[in-house]
């Protein structure tokens, strides 16, 4: 199965993430976790990365499709892998759907985690309390969610079109959005996806 799991930051993505992850058995595959862990190693590929992250902005396309791709073309990883945090642009999924294609693969759904403004500044106030992300001060969360709607939403007609986008309601409990994926990811698994 290859999910991806879009939405807005806070939406709640990489929480869900891990259960899917646990549920399906299948690979979780984080580019907002790679482009940290790089920063953090200190690589080449890590500084840059940091000069965007830190101000908000989307790290560059070539960039990123490039470690998404290395990542994704290794040894087949069993049951399939979930996207997160990636793709976030159009150039993005098309190389995406490139990469699958060439691998005569495809994308099964994307989940869409719908969360409005109001609720996600206020999430990740909360985040900031506890994770001390340097990209979660206000300020920078609020050009994060202004990059959101400007270059990533636009995705979601892109989806609509190939007919892969399932929106969750991403307000309530982790436990009640979780149900919610789950059901839909259950309605793919009995089509045999
Ligand atoms: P995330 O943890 O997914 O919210 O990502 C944190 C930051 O990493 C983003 O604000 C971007 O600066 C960068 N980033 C992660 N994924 C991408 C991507 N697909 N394209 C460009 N930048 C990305």
């Amino acid at each position: 199965m290859i999910l991806i799991i879009f939405g807005p930051p806070g939406a709640g993505k990489g929480t869900q993430a891990v259960q899917i992850r646990e549920r399906y058995g299948i690979v979780h595959v984080s580019t907002g976790d790679m482009l940290r862990a790089a920063v953090k190693e200190g690589t080449q590929l890590g500084s840059l990365a940091k000069s965007f992250m830190d101000k908000g902005e989307l790290v560059p396309d070539d960039v990123v499709i490039g470690i998404i791709k290395e990542r994704i073309t290794k040894p087949d990883p069993g049951n399939g892998f979930l996207l997160d945090g990636f793709p976030r642009t159009i150039p993005q999924a098309e190389a995406l759907d490139q990469v699958l294609e060439a691998e005569g693969l495809k994308i099964d759904a994307v989940v869409s985690i719908e969360v409005d403004d109001e609720e996600i500044i206020k999430r990740i106030s909360g985040r900031q309390a506890e994770e001390n992300r340097a990209d979660d001060k206000v300020d920078v969360v609020k050009t994060r969610l202004d990059v959101y709607r400007n270059q990533t939403e636009p995705l979601k007609e892109y989806y609509r079109e190939r007919g892969t986008l399932k929106e969750i309601d991403g307000i309530g409990s982790v436990q009640e959005v979780g149900d919610s994926i789950e059901k839909v990811l259950r309605v793919l698994d009995s089509k045999g996806k």
